[in-house]
């Protein structure tokens, strides 16, 4: 056993970018008042934690100020491309500061691990235990020629977490 799974450096792979739903489209959304389905905004309260929130990749706690959105992922397209519900901060957060990792708030997290391909296709989907598990899979699926991401999403529901791409910030 290795070490590799430490770091966002996988062999084949290299340097992996874990990317939260950009800031400017939460701001965006947040100025215009509505989801990208038209829902109007509506501040919950939670009276306890554990939602994954996607604008800085850890659960919420309890007490804090969110949003339900309606929230189509980049990556995929036409009958591909699917709308779901999203928890978010009700106002702009730090966000996800550590993209080179895979995100230790939800890293304990049982996840399916579903890849796209370049015409925004599903190109497989494999379950994975925690984040450990994840991280091999994601290698293995960047790996693959076909492949141009991977989405995290919730085993029972299915939701959006978060995207992985090959490259490092700066190439994306
Ligand atoms: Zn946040």
């Amino acid at each position: 056993m290795t070490q590799t799974t430490e770091t966002a450096v996988v062999a084949g792979v290299g340097v992996l970018t874990y990317q939260a739903i950009p800031a400017a489209e939460l701001d965006a959304i947040r100025t215009a008042g509505r989801d990208e389905a038209g829902n109007p905004l509506e501040v919950r309260v939670l009276e306890s934690g554990g939602a994954p929130l996607r604008c800085c990749l850890r659960e919420a706690r309890a007490g804090e100020r969110v949003l339900l959105i309606a929230y189509t992922p980049s990556g995929t397209a036409g009958a591909y491309a699917e709308r779901g519900p999203v928890f978010i901060h009700a106002e702009r957060c730090a966000g996800y500061l550590t993209p080179g990792h895979y995100p230790p708030g939800l890293a304990h997290r049982q996840q399916v691990v579903r890849a796209y391909d370049r015409q925004g296709r599903i190109a497989d989907g494999v379950l994975v235990a925690d984040g450990r598990h994840a991280e091999r899979v994601i290698a293995v699926l960047l790996a693959r020629p076909e492949v141009e991401l991977v989405h995290l999403r919730n085993v029972g529901y299915g939701c959006y977490n978060f995207a992985v791409r090959a490259g490092g910030e700066q190439d994306l």
